[in-house]
């Protein structure tokens, strides 16, 4: 999933000052998951903007609305009738969702309120770990399902690099040394002949070497 984090109460409340009504919309999907911008967060953040707000003495109305998804116009276009009367509105989708909304709707402001970090998992209850960059060219059946692009700080396509230390990364001791991961995976699976494969370096070009992607599906497209 997309992981992301609420930005601090500071800048939300400095981004949304010059604005007097605002349309506050969170996403039913992957910033739920990761309690950043779903329903709960929508409500918790309205109301915590009222309070501000009433405190300085300048009140301001909020409207609330939670969309399955923000990144999908099928979704974004139930946003309509709600962003008319608005003067802004405030995402807590990803990065993703806010660009669909400010595309749909091009003569309101839409403003984040979330950073947008990156793909990961869950590892345990509140806490998410990067696992994928979406590289294009998916390497995982080489290295025992553990990313070498995402999950070592050096990018190794064959590693280890010879810096870590009791399996942790040397750029980085609260991780797991990634090439460790692979060999011990690698190693539970009786393939090490794999770990002894050389990657071929890596076409970047699927990955952002060509700048933003797209995919098209001709059987889907219309
Ligand atoms: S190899 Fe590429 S596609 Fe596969 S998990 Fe890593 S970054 Fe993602
Ligand atoms: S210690 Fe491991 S994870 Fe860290 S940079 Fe070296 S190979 Fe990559």
């Amino acid at each position: 999933m997309i992981t992301a984090e609420q930005k601090t109460m500071e800048e939300i409340v400095e981004c949304v000052k010059p604005f007097r009504r605002i349309l506050l919309a969170g996403c039913n999907e992957c910033v739920t998951v990761c309690a950043a911008g779903g329903r709960k967060e929508v409500g918790i953040l309205a109301s915590a903007l009222r309070m501000v707000f009433m405190k300085a003495g300048t009140p301001i109305e909020i409207d609330e609305v939670t969309l399955e998804r923000q990144c999908d116009p099928e979704y974004v276009n139930e946003l309509a009738p709600l962003v008319e009367s608005v003067d802004a509105v405030l995402s807590m989708a990803c990065g993703c969702g806010v660009q669909e909304v400010a595309a749909r709707f091009s003569g309101k402001p839409v403003l984040p309120a979330v950073n947008t970090k990156f793909m990961g998992a869950s590892e345990r209850q509140g806490v998410w770990a990067e696992r994928c960059q979406g590289c294009g060219e998916c390497v995982l059946g080489r290295t025992g399902g553990v990313c070498p692009i995402a999950r070592c700080s050096k990018q190794i396509l064959n590693g280890p690099c010879g810096g870590s230390t009791n399996g942790k990364c040397e750029v980085n001791r609260e991780i797991d040394c990634a090439w460790q991961l692979i060999w011990d995976r690698l190693k539970a699976l009786g393939m090490l002949d794999r770990y002894e494969e050389n990657i071929p370096a890596k076409d970047w070009r699927t990955a952002r070497g060509s700048g933003p992607r797209r995919i098209f599906r001709e059987d889907l497209a219309s």
